[in-house]
């Protein structure tokens, strides 16, 4: 159903609650949860506020609003959101996920910045949250997803940025092996002021995929800078230097641009994801990552395996505690394949078998934007124990007949999780 008001959500809820249904939520279909059997629903585009308050440097949204409108709302009075690298996603299923965006190193989680939220919680009753008013639900909402409830708005700051000097360069996948070590003996030098990623891709030959890259494989790298141009040029200066760039797209931009980075697909496609966090990029998971997805790896069916450098800000103390766990890890692994057609199952088992490679360097942890908040299996990655405890236990305040779709697999997980001491 289309919810236009929290009195909708609410109805919803109620409505599931009393027919033995559950409900879901749904905005862009960017991270849709699968196995929706008897589930209700409830879609959020038409819940569209959008309100700058340019004086203190923050917004308020409503849950149908995607990451464009804001970039474009606040870069008219010099503000900007941490928006992640696709501006194309939602909101509110961003932030409940942490969000660890382009920027990321410099300013940090953008869940951090988060004021105020406003939900529906599974019992069906609305309720404003923030630091002092729940804040049991401040904290699990933030990190979450949609497990406690169905937000409606929330609320949160801005930074002051109008431009930034980055963009990505592409290389042959030839070179995957240079560029690949030049990138890993780069990233622990880099000062908090720049957030870099690298790629290998393979993009399939369609019109929106630039000539140089499709149809072929190719190593992005790509980089943000906050801060003097020249000096993000001079650091970014050994990477472009790395090899050969078959595309560089480089340089002063505005941050309203900011899809340019990872110049991720607009639509949401059938993607399998396979996520994981790394402390460390040592020769042995590179020479793992080069086996498995680099040029001479023919039977690699992965779009894209990336991997994200953390730490910076990332890992900064927050000043309230949020239910998003592993965020001191150095990098974030994640690779994405399209299961399609006859070789759907090859392409998942590939993906784990690339997984399976590269564990030993692996945390055991993984980020909620990036697992699949379904399985049950994922989110004991995703959460530590005493997180999914706290996280089970609100559910059984806020959701005592087990309305909530999204509750379900953290229910699930806690079964799964083995007690710590
Ligand atoms: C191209 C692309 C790039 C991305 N880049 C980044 C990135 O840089 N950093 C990062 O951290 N993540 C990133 N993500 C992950 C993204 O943040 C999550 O997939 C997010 O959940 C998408 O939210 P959505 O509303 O667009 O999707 P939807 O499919 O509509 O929602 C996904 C989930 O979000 C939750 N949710 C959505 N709306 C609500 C609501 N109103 N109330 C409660 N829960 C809700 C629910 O759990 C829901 O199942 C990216 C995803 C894509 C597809």
């Amino acid at each position: 159903m289309e919810a236009a008001s929290p009195e909708d959500v609410a109805a919803a809820i109620r409505f599931a609650g009393s027919h033995g249904i559950e409900v879901g939520v749904r905005l862009t279909g960017h991270g849709i949860i699968n196995h929706l059997e008897n589930v209700l629903l409830v879609h959020t585009g038409r819940l569209d506020e959008l309100t700058v308050h340019p004086d203190e440097a923050w917004v308020r949204v409503g849950a149908g609003v995607r990451w464009d409108r804001v970039l474009q709302e606040a870069a008219v009075f010099g503000l900007a959101p941490l928006a992640g690298s696709s501006p194309d996603v939602g909101i509110v299923g961003y932030l409940t996920g942490g969000g660890i965006g382009p920027v990321a190193r410099t300013y940090g989680v953008a869940a951090d910045r988060i004021r105020a939220i406003e939900v529906v919680t599974g019992d069906g009753e609305f309720r404003r949250v923030t630091p002092t008013e729940h804040p049991d639900l401040f904290w699990a909402l933030r990190g979450g997803k949609g497990a406690l409830g169905i937000v409606t708005a929330v609320e949160f700051d801005l930074v002051h940025l109008v431009e930034i000097y980055g963009g990505a360069v592409y290389f042959d996948g030839a070179d995957a092996e240079k560029v690949l070590d030049t990138w890993a003996e780069w990233c622990p030098s880099l000062i908090e002021e720049g957030t870099t990623s690298i790629a290998i891709l393979r993009l399939p030959d369609v019109p929106f995929v630039p000539w140089q890259l499709a149809g072929r494989m190719s190593v992005a790298v790509r980089f943000a800078w906050i801060g003097d141009p020249a000096d993000g040029q001079r650091v970014f200066a050994p990477m472009l230097a790395a090899a050969p760039p078959v595309l560089a797209m480089v340089g002063p931009m505005p941050y309203t641009e900011l899809r340019r980075i990872h110049a991720d697909p607009s639509d949401p496609l059938p993607v399998h994801e396979h996520a994981a966090l790394l402390d460390e990029l040592n020769d042995d998971v590179l020479d793992a990552l080069l086996a498995a997805a680099g040029p001479d790896a023919d039977d690699c069916r992965q779009l894209m395996v990336e991997i994200r450098q953390l730490g910076g800000a990332v890992a900064m103390a927050q000043e309230h505690a949020s239910a998003l766990c592993h965020r001191d890890a150095e990098y974030s692994y994640l690779s994405i394949g399209i299961p399609a057609g006859p070789d759907a199952e090859a392409t998942i088992r590939n993906a784990e078998d690339i997984g399976r490679l590269i564990e030993p360097w692996t945390t055991g942890g993984t980020l909620p934007n990036f697992a699949a908040s379904d399985d049950p299996h994922d989110v004991v990655r995703t959460y530590d124990r005493e997180t999914l405890e706290r996280l089970a236990d609100l559910i059984e305040t806020y959701d005592p007949d087990s309305v909530l779709r999204a509750a379900r697999p953290i229910r699930e997980a806690l079964l799964l999780s083995v007690p710590e001491d």
